[in-house]
């Protein structure tokens, strides 16, 4: 085995002691992940159209007709990605897998020095195994599938298709055959919020995902169309989502993931090391190619799209959070954040990064 491997493993087992080492055996050996160095990503929006037609999308009815980005046009964002210290390219879309270049972008990725390519997908097409495979040959090492709910029923409903989940089932199990690493984003909203702990059990046990990433919703598009079926208080999210923490402690599972995004740190004081994006500077903001062919820095993006409640100002994190999006305080109100009083915050987890 190359010194690569040994080395994280001698530092993985120094450090942690009450998981399972060979699930991280596993990602250190499909995508060479170097455990203690920070994940910097370029984002590359590929295409907007879909083949689902999610309630809680953040993109609305017209943005789907949005032109495909050209191959040129993703190779220059994927280079200035490589040029700002980039090494994890994160394909998404629309649907990225109707992108008729797909195989050809995460071959470019890779050669240009990506060590691990990420496909963001719905994951219908990818339950067709040779057409799995033909990606994995292209390049991608990881599979993001978005699984929305632990059975059909919901999922089915939330993405507007019927029988998704049977067919992005069969896609998990495709990536699980080719030793790929896999991963599941969960948008959370009224109708499958209750379910996170049977989620996890699913997710973890059932399908043997490497990582998993809790979205809350972003009100806009078809989520804000959808408002009255789908909006949920965020505060109501915790007590769920603690309970299914409770699953990855008891399976040793590590943590290779900043799993909540778009929570800000007052509802999970104790678990600020797993949220993503929560910071406003934004001279730690990865790049993100939009469609249209723009490539914005990430962090600006979402300051400009945040706003901070009154109640910030007594908190420990103001300096540096960026608050919660315009959209949510215009439908919900400022009551859910309350300040945070310390300043030296406990991790509850210790991670991977
Ligand atoms: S600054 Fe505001 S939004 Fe951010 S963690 Fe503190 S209270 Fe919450």
């Amino acid at each position: 085995m190359p010194a690569f491997y040994e080395d994280n493993l001698k530092y993985i087992n120094k450090r942690f002691k009450n998981i399972d080492s060979r699930a991280i055996g596993d990602r250190i050996k499909n995508i060479q992940w170097p455990i203690w160095k920070k994940a910097k990503v370029c984002e590359v929006t590929v295409n907007s159209i879909c083949n689902n037609r999610c309630l809680f999308c953040y993109n609305s009815e017209k943005d789907f007709n949005f032109p495909e980005a050209d191959f040129k046009t993703i190779c220059r964002s994927l280079y200035e990605g490589r040029a700002q210290g980039c090494w994890i390219a994160a394909i998404i879309g629309g649907e990225p897998s109707l992108n008729k270049d797909i195989g050809k972008i995460a071959s470019f990725a890779r050669k240009i020095g990506y060590d691990c390519v990420k496909i963001c997908t719905n994951g219908l097409k990818l339950s067709d195994k040779a057409y799995t495979r033909h990606l994995a040959e292209s390049g991608f090492n990881m599979f993001d599938i978005s699984i929305h709910a632990h059975n059909g029923k919901i999922h089915d409903k939330l993405v507007n298709s019927k029988g998704a989940f049977s067919l992005i089932m069969k896609a998990a199990e495709n990536v699980k055959d080719l030793s790929m690493e896999l991963g599941t984003n969960q948008v959370v909203n009224k109708l499958n919020y209750k379910d996170f702990p049977e989620f996890f059990k699913m997710a973890y046990i059932d399908l043997g995902i490497n990582y998993y990433n809790i979205i809350y919703s972003h009100y806009r598009g078809m989520m804000w169309k959808n408002k009255i079926a789908l909006k949920l208080p965020i505060a109501k999210t915790v007590g769920k989502i603690k309970k299914g923490f409770k699953i990855i402690e008891e399976l040793k599972m590590p943590v290779f993931s900043r799993m909540l995004v778009n929570f800000p740190p007052c509802l999970f004081p104790d678990y600020l090391n797993i949220i993503a994006d929560w910071e406003s500077d934004e001279s730690i903001g990865d790049p993100l190619l939009l469609p249209g062919g723009e490539t914005v820095n990430m962090s600006q993006m979402k300051n400009e799209q945040a706003k901070k409640p009154a109640s910030c100002e007594k908190c420990a994190l103001n300096d540096r959070c960026r608050g919660v999006d315009t959209e949510y305080l215009e439908l919900f109100g400022e009551k859910e954040f309350k300040p945070i009083k310390n300043k030296n915050i406990k991790n509850y987890f210790k991670t991977m990064f």
